[in-house]
């Protein structure tokens, strides 16, 4: 795939705003993303919001807004506009039925005047008798008299397409050549009676309308694809490159989906849970896309760099929460204090406001390397921003020795008396003490930790010590050697 510029480039992603935003959905959107800006193209949003039923100004608004967080931005959508819309299927509705009155002018429509009794009674009768249950072809032959008398009658039609008994070959960028033998579809339906789109014929004339270039969407699609094939044909329109995603499973191979509410299935549950946006993405496009080296976490520019459809795997991918969890440690790990502050926005304990913009940026520096998810955050940075620290457990015991409460009195006194306040000073105090007390390792270090942030583990000592401040580092010592055991 070169990365020349090359404007045609035009892919979609296409929700139904019936739900939330689906790991699935996610990876879906970032390689299309990655394709429009890796060839200067555009990516465009469009809902297909035709389910009256089912779809809310809710999901469209939950769904825009997980894309944003993940940083996939589009160039054109419904909060976007752009030339070809509009792009809520609900504001295109003229533009199906004009679509599908001149596929009936044609001949290669009907009017379908079946009622959905009627097509389910002989849809069974099929079935019983061991044939396909496609549509039986009643009103595929009926002369124009005859439409208008049932249509006078007061008969509600919908739109039904015209299938040629016709072999069709798809070659698509993931799966290679794909073929839907003669018979596979029966005519199906494009517009309801009740002047709604099935989502192949409204899927058709948007992506024809909105001149996209590369369909690239998950594989459950792949039957609806050669019906989507003859709808182009009919409206004389070259079909768009094709390349169908596999499936994420759940780690019994089976889809992963709501219903079988294993792990969470929604970028905003994971969102919620403290994930990072760069992990996720990171790790779902691991679970399609093959980089072609042993790299396990790849960055948007690097997967801007080795993208291309042709890496993308052909069989389904299973979904392991403990290997994302890894890769959000990775990055949280890795992180610079202003990109976990602007990652960790929505954690961060109130009294962190407060403190001054290089101060804070340290002290989540000093902390990313206990983050498991940016949840752990307030529970981090407790010691650092709160006025008096809460000895966990470990913490307590750890300062239960007499020889623990005395290094803690002695080593207030030597920091009150520091001449300047470092990280380097406060660690020679430690060890000047240490070597007066004869105490060394943990029974030296693990107290000090203990007394300065409640608990037993945490960021090196000089940080720790540089983080809390001077005053509350004595007062805290203070404390501890005061505590009484127990
Ligand atoms: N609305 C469809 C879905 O959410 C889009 C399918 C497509 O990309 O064509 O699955």
């Amino acid at each position: 795939m070169s990365s020349r510029p090359d404007s045609d480039v035009r892919v979609r992603f296409a929700p139904s705003p019936t739900g939330w935003l689906h790991v699935g959905g996610a990876r879906t959107a970032y390689f299309n993303w990655l394709f429009a800006r890796q060839h200067g193209g555009r990516f465009v949003v469009r809902i297909e919001d035709t389910d009256v039923a089912r779809s809310t100004d809710e999901s469209e608004k939950g769904v825009l807004d997980d894309l944003a967080w993940l940083g996939l931005d589009h160039d054109e959508g419904p909060d976007r506009g752009g030339p070809l819309g509009p792009y809520r299927q609900s504001e295109r509705l003229d533009l199906y039925r004009e679509r599908a009155d001149w596929l009936v002018a044609q001949g290669l429509a009907y009017p379908c005047f079946c009622t959905d009794a009627e097509l389910e009674l002989r849809r069974a009768a099929a079935r019983a008798a061991g044939r396909p249950p496609h549509y039986d072809g009643t009103c595929r032959g009926l002369s124009l008299d005859e439409r208008a008398g049932l249509a006078r009658a007061g008969r509600p039609a919908s739109i039904r397409f015209r299938v040629e008994p016709e072999d069709w070959t798809l070659e698509d960028a993931v799966r290679g050549t794909v073929r839907f033998p003669a018979g596979m579809v029966g005519d199906f339906v494009l517009l309801r009676s009740s002047g709604l789109p099935t989502y192949n014929f409204a899927c058709v004339v948007d992506d024809a309308g909105m001149r996209i270039s590369h369909v690239i969407r998950a594989e459950e699609h792949l039957p609806n694809t050669a019906r989507q094939l003859m709808l182009y044909r009919a409206v004389a329109v070259a079909p768009p490159r094709f390349a169908h995603v596999p499936l994420i499973l759940n780690s019994d191979r089976s889809k992963m989906s709501k219903r079988s509410g294993e792990v969470a299935v929604a970028v905003g549950d994971w969102r919620r849970a403290g994930y990072v946006p760069d992990a996720l993405l990171s790790y779902l496009a691991l679970l399609g896309f093959h980089p072609g080296d042993d790299r396990e976490i790849l960055s948007r520019a690097e997967m801007l760099e080795s993208f291309t459809l042709e890496r993308v795997g052909r069989s389904g991918s299973v979904f392991d929460p403990a290997k994302l969890g890894w890769v959000n440690a990775h990055y949280l790990h890795h992180a610079s204090g202003e990109q976990l502050e602007a990652w960790g926005a929505a954690f961060l304990p109130r009294a962190l406001a407060s403190v001054e913009p290089a101060r804070r940026a340290a002290l989540l520096q000093g902390v990313r390397g206990n983050l498991a998810t940016l949840a752990d955050l307030p529970s981090e940075l407790g010691p650092f921003v709160e006025e008096t620290v809460t000895l966990d457990p470990d913490a307590r015991a750890a300062l239960e020795p007499e020889t623990a409460r005395t290094l803690c009195g002695t080593l207030a006194v030597e920091l009150e008396g520091l001449a300047q306040w470092s990280g380097d000073a406060v660690k020679s105090a430690i060890q000047s003490v240490g070597r007066r007390l004869a105490l060394k390792g943990s029974a030296l270090f693990q107290p000090v930790r203990a007394a300065l942030t409640g608990r037993v583990h945490g960021p090196e000592l000089p940080l720790v010590a540089e983080l809390v401040g001077r005053d509350r580092c004595v007062a805290r010592l203070r404390n501890a050697s005061r505590r009484s055991p127990g």
